[in-house]
């Protein structure tokens, strides 16, 4: 059985190494928060004292965190998990980071003889629960046939997209899309309700028709028009306002790095952090939509 040490349990972490347990690996899990621990445990993933305990005889490490920082801290430096981690392991990051991040992850890695593969996951909190994640890998293509099985056991879709940091920035091209989608997706059904009209029959009518997308057929942003939606909760749950913000600013920054033109991008990305600014930042990201239309009053 394959030992696989994973950090990082948060709302992805938590229910991806939950279900590399009940594909039958042997899965060794640190995290910062005692309670993230504790819903580990509770679904049967083993738990460690520290990040240097959880890989000690790992052949595997998956690492799940916030952003670049962190996965710098994590890996990088002479204390650094890198030096820990036993020869021969693969080490596979999942979280959204800098393309330039994973790169210098990725070198680290391989000054030590190690494999390392960048996979950032698109699917949400629902798709890590139900392991339909979709994996945008960046690596060598041997490698991530090396690590195939472990990424089926969480997901069902699976991106090759080139060298290290390659699945990064496809990752980023995926949500820049999605922020500005979400964001028109909210302006259009803002202004047809000032006109009257409803906002059920308008995103219904939106869904099979030229503009159709995930923003109105699935996390439609108007309360009330989906009931499984966020916007229908209170806009909880989700996408968080200030990760999709994370994201743009990755974007803008990859842009940046190429000259790239990313006006629609950098448009939504202040969207994005006026809605943060408004409070809203821990709310699901199609709470966007309460920067351009009142959404309570209606
Ligand atoms: P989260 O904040 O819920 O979880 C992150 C976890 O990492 C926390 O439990 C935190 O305690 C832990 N952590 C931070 N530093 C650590 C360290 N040094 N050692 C051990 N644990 C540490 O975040 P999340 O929603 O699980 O997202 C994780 C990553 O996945 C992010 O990069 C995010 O952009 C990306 N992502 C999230 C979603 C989503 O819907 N939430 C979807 C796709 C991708």
């Amino acid at each position: 059985m394959q030992r696989i040490a994973f950090i990082g349990l948060g709302n992805m972490g938590g229910p991806m190494a939950a279900n590399l347990v009940k594909a039958g690996f042997q899965v060794q899990a640190f995290d910062l928060s005692a309670a993230a621990l504790e819903t580990a445990r509770a679904a049967g993933v083993g738990v460690a004292a520290s990040a240097i305990e959880a890989v000690r005889e790992a052949q595997v490490v998956i690492s799940m965190l916030p952003a670049s920082r962190h996965v710098e801290s994590l890996y990088l430096g002479d204390a650094g998990l890198m030096t820990q981690i036993p020869a021969g392991a693969l080490v596979i990051d999942c979280s959204t980071i800098a393309p330039a991040s994973a790169r210098k992850v990725a070198q680290a890695a391989a000054a030590r003889g190690l494999e390392m593969l960048d996979a950032p996951v698109s699917g949400g909190t629902a798709g890590a629960a139900a392991a339909t994640l979709t994996f945008i890998v960046g690596g060598d293509a041997q490698v991530l046939e090396r690590a195939r099985p472990v990424l089926s056991a969480m997901g069902k879709n699976i991106f090759h997209m080139g060298d290290a940091g390659a699945g990064q920035v496809a990752k980023l091209c995926n949500n820049m899309a999605l922020g500005v989608i979400m964001a028109a997706t909210g302006e259009a059904i803002a202004l047809g309700v000032a006109h009257g009209l409803d906002p059920s029959t308008l995103s219904q009518m939106m869904a099979v028709s030229t503009s159709r997308s995930w923003a109105t057929e699935v996390c439609n942003p108007w309360p009330g028009v989906l009931e499984n939606a966020p916007a229908s909760r209170g806009y909880t749950g989700g996408f968080g306002n200030d990760l999709m913000l994370k994201d743009l600013g990755l974007a803008a920054e990859a842009a940046v790095a190429v000259g790239s033109a990313v006006p629609l991008g950098e448009l939504a990305r202040n969207l994005y952090s006026m809605n943060s600014k408004a409070g809203n930042g821990g709310l699901d990201f199609s709470s966007v939509v309460k920067m351009l239309a009142d959404v309570e009053a209606v």
